[in-house]
């Protein structure tokens, strides 16, 4: 039985890891927290589950919340200008639903659920080191560290895009807002300062909500060089909602954070990594989702993107029988991800209007009256669940005419 080790328990290693032992591998999963220490820790990042990746999901058994998590079939969407004016105002709706769950709350449960299954975790952060010496007595160790400092052992690549530029992101998950519907995500974009969003979620302290800034790093909305305690930051956080986000910030006057751990501000910046990683003994290590692509988030592919990652890494795995996991392989299995996730830096393109070979003029046009045109908008929110899906819906102009009808 070959024996695979993965390093990391976020969206991507969790699913590979569960998908590994479906199909009869010995998998191991080494994470530097315990599943209570996850569950009631910080948060990191946000929590929508677009529809293909939640169908994902069931069909490996792991939708486990049912009822209990907020489901989403629509988009409230905000024009603001750069002062917070409303310019304009749409509700996009999408083709099925999917869930806002904090991130802790299924990781702590898919990795308890691992374990049940038969598979075998190790609490231990990983080192450069320990890796070395993983190479050695498993047939493949897969490093999926999400933004990890151990993702420095692979190097950039500068001949890939991820689109998009560094965005300081803040998310927090709070108590107390007004109960609108639980089945529609909202956002406001307010011209070229930030991006704000205010969900339903469900928390490990059952129903809340989540917030989200997404601004230009030490631009006018960015408050995260000021050191403050996490009450604080909230307070920050509001005050940038009220001057950007009226709309949203006029559901959150009750506000307050589920816990001290929750809210983040974190620095991202999209960038893509080479798949192997070489260690100091010769031995190769495969990286994964994040490690090897870091998306813009205000783009919202990163589950989908570490889903696809984990789905053809998958498949690949299974695919390569008794060979040998080499550097070869790692480059094809990566090479293989690229295909669909080159489409989010394909999507940040055509919505920041940045001219690309592969993005026809008449997508431009479409996306320009997104604010304005109701079917327009429901194909942008549906395009969300699968961006190289939508680049192939609208690639001639008689494509995209017969989809919006
Ligand atoms: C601020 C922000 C907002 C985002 N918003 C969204 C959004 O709204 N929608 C969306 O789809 N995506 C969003 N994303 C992206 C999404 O969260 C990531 O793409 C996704 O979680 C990456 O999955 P992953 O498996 O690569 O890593 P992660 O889910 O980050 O998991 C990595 C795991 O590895 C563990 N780890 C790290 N180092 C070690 C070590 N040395 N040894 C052992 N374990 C280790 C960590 O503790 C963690 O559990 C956002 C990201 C950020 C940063």
């Amino acid at each position: 039985m070959r024996r695979i080790l993965i390093v990391g328990a976020g969206q991507s290693g969790l699913l590979l890891a569960h998908g590994l032992l479906e199909q009869g591998y010995e998998v191991t999963l080494l994470t530097g927290r315990t599943s209570d220490e996850i569950r009631y820790g910080p948060i990191s990042s946000g929590q929508l589950t677009f529809p293909s990746v939640l169908a994902y999901e069931r069909s490996r058994n792991l939708d486990f919340w049912g009822e209990q998590c907020p489901r989403f079939t629509s988009a409230s969407l905000y024009y603001n200008t750069d002062s917070g004016e409303q310019a304009s105002y749409l509700i996009g709706h999408m083709q099925g639903s999917g869930v806002s769950i904090d991130r802790r709350v299924k990781m702590a449960d898919w990795l308890e659920a691992f374990e049940d299954r038969g598979g075998k975790v190790t609490i231990h952060g990983a080192t450069v080191s320990d890796l070395d010496y993983f190479t050695r007595i498993y047939d493949l160790v897969v490093v999926a560290v999400g933004s990890g400092e151990l993702g420095q052992l692979f190097e950039p690549d500068p001949s890939r895009s991820a689109g998009g530029r560094p965005v300081a992101a803040a998310n927090a998950y709070v108590h107390g807002a007004d109960p609108i519907s639980r089945d529609r995500i909202q956002a406001a974009f307010a011209g070229d300062q930030a991006t704000l969003t205010l969900d339903p979620a469900l928390t490990p302290y059952g129903s809340a909500h989540h917030i989200a800034l997404y601004a230009e790093p030490g631009g006018p909305a960015d408050f995260s060089g000021e050191r403050l305690s996490p009450d604080q930051k909230l307070h920050r956080l509001l005050e940038v909602f009220a001057q950007y986000a009226p709309q949203l910030r006029a559901q959150l006057s009750g506000a307050r954070l589920v816990d001290q751990w929750s809210i983040n501000l974190e620095l991202v910046t999209p960038r893509v990594r080479q798949p192997v990683g070489e260690l100091p003994s010769g031995g190769a290590v495969l990286g994964m989702a994040d490690v090897v692509l870091s998306s813009p988030p205000a783009m919202m592919q990163g589950w989908n993107n570490s889903t696809a990652c984990a789905a053809i890494y998958l498949d690949r795995i299974a695919a390569h029988g008794d060979r040998p996991f080499d550097a070869g392989f790692m480059r094809e299995a990566f090479a293989a991800y690229w295909g669909y996730a080159r489409y989010t830096a394909w999507l940040a393109n055509l919505l920041a209007g940045v001219e690309q070979e592969d993005i026809p003029q008449h997508a431009f046009e479409l996306t320009r009256a997104v604010g304005t045109t109701q079917a327009i908008a429901d194909l942008l929110i549906s395009g969300l669940d699968n961006p190289m899906r939508f680049a192939e819906e609208i690639s001639t102009p008689e494509k995209a005419a017969a989809y919006l009808a």
